[in-house]
């Protein structure tokens, strides 16, 4: 690999990563990765009773891992001032 092909390749996923950066800056939540955003699947096996799922609360909703990190830096930039 060319140092020219390895720049290009770096600011690929430097602009993916921003770019997902910027989505979970603007779509925060993501479905719930244990229930799939549908807190009504822990059935009972009657099929008629159900309780909310425990990782999300009921809520089916999870934080993106880069909505975290966004803040995260927003935390940092608040303390800093
Ligand atoms: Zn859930």
């Amino acid at each position: 690999m060319t140092l020219k092909s390895s720049a290009i390749v770096a600011a690929t996923l430097l602009g993916l990563a921003l770019a997902y950066y910027l989505e979970c800056a603007i779509w925060p939540w993501g479905k719930c990765s244990r229930c799939d955003g549908t807190p009504g699947k822990n059935m009972s096996p009657a099929g008629k009773h159900w309780r909310p799922c425990r990782r999300c609360g009921g809520t089916g909703k999870q934080l993106r891992v880069g909505r975290r990190v966004w803040n995260f830096i927003q935390r940092r930039r608040q303390a800093g001032q």
